[in-house]
């Protein structure tokens, strides 16, 4: 696999979906096309770092779809390709575009998939657990030799059905993703603050919370961070956007190895960044044409759009109202 300059540091190793996603928006529509966990974080975090995919597909699955991800230098290897039917998902979102509605749920090829991790994978220091069946998120880590970080994602759907599994995962990560509406689920309660301390009871160290076209929390030991989410004119289609985020979130640090809280902080705000830019078209496309000083340029409008003063009663600033 070519290295490219602009994937130094450590690799990323993603597990989840890989899908042909049928979605519907008010801004339009796609049928069968590329999406899954895996792929939207893989890519993700490509832009930042090598990537390397454990998943299946079948045999539907399209060759250009795999010949995408290698164009992107993410190692393909760990992709099992099966006879049958690839993961399918179908959903639907209404001017709410926080939230997905599921009409269909096909798992197809991951019904009986067991992730076999290719040897060059096993010494893999950083660990993204994307969205998939967390039966399949331990069978994978069991065959890591001591990662360094591990990240688990999760959905209302394994949540709903597999909840001690679900817990078992998060008891093995040192952070954990969701989304606002899961974290409430999982724990029991509407505020996000008591969910994050419940879900750092089960193990992570950091929990982040994610909601949608309101930003991002991250909650640690002893402070918490809020990053705005990048108001954008016209989003097209949310799908994605959170395996964009935990992408771009995971490939930054494996870019710089540096697990301060103040990298972090860095990489939840690279992390909304690639999910401002992936809503902005359906399946991959806009990450298709997506280019690195985009995404320095767009950082910097975050730093930008959430930069405050200290306390200062003494020095007004800038004038903005010329009251008579
Ligand atoms: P999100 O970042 O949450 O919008 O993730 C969207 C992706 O998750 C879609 O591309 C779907 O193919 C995938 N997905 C939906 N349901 C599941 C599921 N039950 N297991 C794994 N992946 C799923």
């Amino acid at each position: 696999m070519t290295h490219r300059k602009d994937q130094e540091g450590c690799a990323v190793l993603t597990v989840g979906s890989l899908a042909l996603d049928s979605v519907k928006t008010p801004l339009g529509k796609v049928d069968e096309a590329l999406g899954g966990a895996a792929v939207y974080s893989a890519v993700a975090a490509s832009f930042f770092s090598r990537a390397m995919v454990v998943g299946v597909a079948g045999e539907d699955f399209p060759r250009q779809h795999l010949e995408f991800l290698e164009s992107r230098s993410i190692d393909t290897q760990g992709i099992q390709l099966v006879p049958g039917k690839s993961f399918r998902w179908a959903g639907r979102y209404d001017y709410d575009l926080n939230q997905a509605h599921t009409l269909r749920t096909e798992l197809n090829v991951f019904s009986d998939f067991h992730p076999v991790i290719p040897e060059a994978y096993k010494d893999a220091k950083y660990v993204f657990l994307a969205n998939i069946d967390p039966g399949l998120q331990l069978e994978v880590l069991g065959q890591l030799r001591g990662p360094k970080l591990v990240i688990c994602d999760t959905m209302n759907f394994w949540i709903e059905g597999k909840r001690d599994k679900v817990i078992e995962v998060l008891g093995k990560s040192d952070i954990a993703f969701m989304n606002d509406a899961e974290a409430r689920e999982l724990c029991g309660t509407t505020s996000l603050v008591k969910a994050a301390d419940v879900i750092r009871s089960y193990g992570p160290k950091v929990a982040i919370i994610k909601k949608g076209e309101h930003g991002a929390l991250m909650f640690t030991d002893h402070t918490h961070f809020a990053a705005p989410a990048y108001p954008l004119a016209e989003v097209k289609d949310p799908t994605g956007a959170g395996d964009s985020f935990a992408g771009g979130f995971i490939g930054y640090l494996a870019r710089t190895d540096d697990l301060s809280e103040r990298n972090l902080r860095k990489a939840v705000v690279y992390g909304s960044t690639l999910a401002s830019f992936n809503v902005e078209d359906f399946s991959l496309e806009r990450f298709r044409r997506l280019t690195y000083p985009e995404i320095m340029e767009r950082y910097k409008e975050f730093k930008h759009i959430s930069f405050f003063e200290e306390v200062d009663m003494l020095d007004p600033g800038h004038v903005i109202f010329h009251h008579a």
